[in-house]
This record gives C-alpha cells, sequence and structure tokens, in this order.
C-alpha cells in the first residue's frame, strides 16, 4: 500500500493554545524520531465516540530534539477528532504514525510561492524553512480571516520578513489567487495548503496559464464539501438494496459495514482506490475528492467513497454480481 502505516507510542509534552481555535501540541515518540521531509504529517489514533478512528495533523517545522509539534484546529461541526486531540493533557499517552509527506516538491527551483489558507499554514513553516535556507527566491501567502486567526504568525515573519503577505478577510485584503499565480515567473513552484474551494481555484488558472500541473504542489486537510454533511442513501445496482450513509459516517465506512467489501488506501480523496461507478443519482454528489478532475467531477461516472457524499440516493456498481456467486443459479 502507498500509504501503508508504522505506527508507535507518544508522550504529550505540553499544549499551547496559539489562536483562540488552535492549539499546539508537542509529542515525544516512544520510537527514535527520523528525518522526514518538511511538510510531512503523521496520522493519530483517536476515539470518537467509544469507536477507534484516526486523523491527520501536519508537523509544524521540524522534528527538534526528538520532539513534534503540531497544532489543531478545533472544528466547529467536529465528528469528534478534532475535540479529542483538544482534550490532550501533558503527560498522556497517545498512539501515532511515523512522519510521512504527501507534498511532491522540486525542491531545485529558483522561484517558489507558498499558499496558505486558515490551518493550511501548519506545513507550511517547514517548507518555508527549507525554502530560506537554500536562499530560494520565496514568497508566502497566508489567508485568514482575521489577524488574530493567524497562527505561527511571529515565527514566520521571523523567517520571511517582508515576504509574507497575509490577507485578512475583515480587512478587505482577500487574496487574489488568479493575478499572484499568473505573475509568478516561468519555472515557478507554487504550493498550497487551504480548502478544497481554494485548491480548485488555484488549480483552475494554474490550468488555463498553461503551467505544469505537477509545479503545482498541494495538500488538503479533508473537505467539508459545497453540501451540508447530512444523510444520505446508496442503491446497491445489482440488487436494488439501499444503505443508509448516516451523517457521520463515510460512504466507504457504511458500504464496508454492510458487507460490500470496497478496498480503500489513502482514506483521504487522494489516491482514487475507493471509487465506484455511478449509475444513477436521485439528487445531487457532494465531490470531495482531489482526485477526480473537474470534468470527471462534472460527469459524475464514479465517486470516491471515502471522502464524498450525496443528497437524495445515489445508485452504484459495487461489481457485486449475486447471480455469480458459487452455487447461484
Ligand atoms: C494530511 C493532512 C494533514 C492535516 N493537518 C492538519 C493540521 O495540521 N491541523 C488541523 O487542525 N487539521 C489537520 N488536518 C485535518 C484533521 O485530520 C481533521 O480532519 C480535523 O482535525 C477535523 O477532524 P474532526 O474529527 O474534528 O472533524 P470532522 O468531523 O472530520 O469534520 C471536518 C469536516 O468534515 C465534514 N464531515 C463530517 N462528517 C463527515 C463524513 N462522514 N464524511 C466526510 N466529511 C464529513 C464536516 O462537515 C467538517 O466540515 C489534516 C488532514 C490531513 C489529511
Amino acid at each position: 500500500m502507498r500509504f501503508a502505516e508504522q505506527w508507535t507510542s507518544s508522550t504529550v509534552v505540553s499544549t499551547r493554545d496559539l489562536t483562540p481555535s488552535i492549539r499546539e501540541i508537542v509529542l515525544e515518540p516512544e520510537a527514535a524520531v527520523a528525518a522526514c521531509p518538511p511538510g510531512s504529517h503523521i496520522n493519530v489514533a483517536v476515539l470518537i465516540d467509544g469507536r477507534p478512528d484516526k486523523r491527520s495533523y501536519s508537523l509544524v517545522g521540524a522534528p527538534e530534539r526528538g520532539h513534534l509539534r503540531i497544532a489543531v484546529r478545533l472544528a466547529g461541526d467536529s465528528r469528534g477528532g478534532s475535540r479529542a486531540m483538544w482534550e490532550l493533557k501533558p503527560g498522556q499517552r497517545i498512539d501515532i504514525t511515523r512522519p510521512t509527506s504527501l507534498f511532491e516538491i522540486d525542491w531545485s527551483r529558483k522561484h517558489y510561492t507558498l499558499i496558505a489558507g486558515g490551518i493550511g499554514v501548519t506545513p507550511m513553516l517547514g517548507i518555508a524553512a527549507a525554502l530560506a535556507r537554500r536562499g530560494a527566491d520565496l514568497t508566502m501567502h497566508y489567508s485568514v480571516r482575521s489577524r488574530a486567526d493567524a497562527a505561527l504568525h511571529d515565527e514566520l515573519t521571523g523567517l520571511l520578513g517582508g515576504r509574507l503577505r497575509i490577507h485578512a478577510g475583515d480587512e478587505g485584503a482577500r487574496l487574489d489567487l488568479d493575478a499572484t499565480l499568473r505573475a509568478l515567473p516561468e519555472g515557478a513552484v507554487a504550493v498550497l495548503c487551504g480548502p478544497l474551494r481554494m485548491l480548485e481555484a488555484a488549480r483552475a488558472v494554474w490550468h488555463q496559464a498553461g503551467r505544469p500541473a505537477s509545479d503545482l504542489c498541494f495538500e488538503t486537510f479533508g473537505s467539508s464539501g459545497r453540501l451540508p454533511t447530512t444523510e444520505f442513501r446508496v442503491r446497491i445496482a445489482a440488487t436494488g438494496n439501499e444503505i443508509v450513509v448516516p451523517h457521520d459516517r463515510s460512504m466507504l465506512d457504511a458500504l464496508n459495514a454492510a458487507g460490500f467489501e470496497v478496498i480503500f488506501d489513502c482514506e483521504r480523496g487522494e489516491c482514487g482506490v475507493c471509487a465506484l461507478d455511478v449509475t444513477a443519482v436521485d439528487g445531487e454528489i457532494d465531490h470531495r475528492d482531489v482526485f477526480f478532475s473537474d470534468h470527471q467531477k462534472h460527469d459524475s461516472a464514479k465517486m470516491c467513497t471515502c471522502v464524498s457524499r450525496a443528497r437524495g440516493t445515489v445508485t452504484i456498481d459495487t461489481l457485486y454480481r449475486p447471480d455469480q456467486l458459487p452455487g447461484a443459479a
């Protein structure tokens, strides 16, 4: 598996609020911390309503003296992951994976622009520090609701000085993604971490400007989608059976709990392994993945079951064929 994980136990060393809704948590893993690429994240084992689950958190800067630093935003409509993280106290133990990176950054270029939206700032500190050390031509754009929400502002200013641009919504200073990306010199790399809408807008500009797709590196933290997160129904094309996907479970979980054995890997809407064919939609699909292109999402012939949701009823082909089972007539 591309996303194979190695787990280890860790101890919470300290917690500290960076903003009213973002809490820094320092962890000391039991296993020695190996060097990892800037922008790496760990997975963390959490209990949500008594059920084991996991959430991912980017490392804030490089590991130091065997400690890993993460920063967790308390999600307003949380299923429980960020809340569980906010309840951690120094001395408590928590299982985590070894750091790995999803960013595929070409570190050999001359020009870079980093774009962070909200909590998407966390992986950027380490990436900015690595680029600054290399003497790269670097600018960072950081979009926040207000300056009070700009976690890591002082550290980033210390690192980047005037190369850090804060775009605070309440000051009417929204980031103009179109102008920012089009103004980049040829061969520049853009690294983005923020909400799905920000990423989709950046991808559209990047594509229209004829820039190589691989020069736009990104990570999303999962998406709350375009539609509200509500219950919806999945009909199995081969049998007509209907499964209810509750608001707090993924379609992948619901299908597997019903015995359909859908294979999966990243569970972040990035790898496409769990995608299934859609044969009919009575309602609307809310594609929350970054695997399919805009065109494919518009066609809705397939959906990533790990993150995407719907309103109404979606009929899918799970490749389950009751008439082909051993013993079937
Ligand atoms: C690589 C990576 C790095 C990350 N780094 C950070 C980080 O540095 N800091 C940080 O705070 N977070 C980070 N995250 C996000 C983090 O893993 C959690 O998703 C976040 O803390 C919210 O978890 P939660 O359980 O509180 O909220 P969730 O319940 O997961 O809610 C988050 C959103 O998902 C929607 N949602 C609710 N139910 C479902 C459902 N059944 N299916 C799909 N969507 C649903 C909600 O509407 C909500 O908007 C990262 C994620 C990834 C993948």
